[in-house]
């Protein structure tokens, strides 16, 4: 096995024992794989072992990936912070968008994906507590952002996304995961239907599946550590 497949390997157990730990179905959770920074030939390695999900954070690079792998089924999901001058290629090359966090640009992902395409999945990027980044639409403002998204035709809002700072207590781990399974639980109480939790990363994936995660994106884990190179 090479590296990057026994790591994946390692990430899938983790996932079960988590879920077992919650009292639940390790197949209700799906892994995403964050490749950012890393090669395609380490993406087609993952690719071979298994990964079909892969989270990538910004346009150009991942562009440059979704050619270099066309001849993968893979699917593509968008997790970085979306400029409007890049919603057109997103919306034309990804299945998901993990990032939307303001109205306008939500607005030109709808207009901009193709007719010919399913609608573009979305979910919504929250800053919840402790949380440092300027990403992320407010706690408070989440119900009226989330109701103007699902009216977008070309858009099926499909749950939240939060990064919270990272903590090597568990419980404290838990706390923001906590705060935004309550926020999706409340905006289905109002008549949505967000069946998705996005949270969870290489460090705090295990208690994000104990408070509910339906998705986790596991980058370093994986591939290893990031050299961002100056980026
Ligand atoms: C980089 C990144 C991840 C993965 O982080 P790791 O700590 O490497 O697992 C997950 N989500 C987002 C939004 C990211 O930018």
């Amino acid at each position: 096995m090479t590296t990057i497949a026994s790591n994946l390997q390692a990430v899938r157990n983790a996932i079960a024992k988590a879920a077992a730990v919650a009292g639940r179905v390790p197949d209700d959770i799906a892994l995403l794989a964050v490749s950012k920074t890393f090669p395609p030939a380490a993406m087609r390695e993952a690719y071979h072992a298994g990964q079909t999900a892969f989270g990538e954070s910004y346009a150009q690079e991942a562009l440059e990936k979704i050619v270099a792998l066309h001849d993968l089924p893979i699917e593509w999901h968008f997790i970085g912070p979306v400029q409007s001058n890049k919603t057109r290629a997103i919306a034309e090359n990804f299945v998901w968008v993990h990032s939307v966090d303001r109205l306008k640009i939500a607005e030109r992902l709808s207009a901009q994906r193709p007719q010919n395409l399913p609608p573009l999945n979305v979910c919504m990027q929250v800053n919840v507590s402790g949380e440092d980044s300027k990403s992320g639409v407010a706690p408070d403002e989440v119900a009226g952002l989330a109701q103007a998204v699902a009216r977008l035709p070309q858009l099926r809002l499909r749950g939240l996304m939060a990064i919270p700072a990272p903590s090597d207590d568990v419980a404290t781990q838990r706390l923001p995961f906590a705060q935004l399974r309550q926020l999706r639980d409340k905006l289905n109480s109002q008549g949505l239907a967000l069946d998705t939790l996005s949270m969870g990363m290489s460090h705090d994936f295990a208690a994000a599946i104990v408070e509910g995660a339906t998705m986790v994106r596991v980058g370093s884990a994986i591939f290893g550590l990031r050299d961002y190179g100056g980026k």
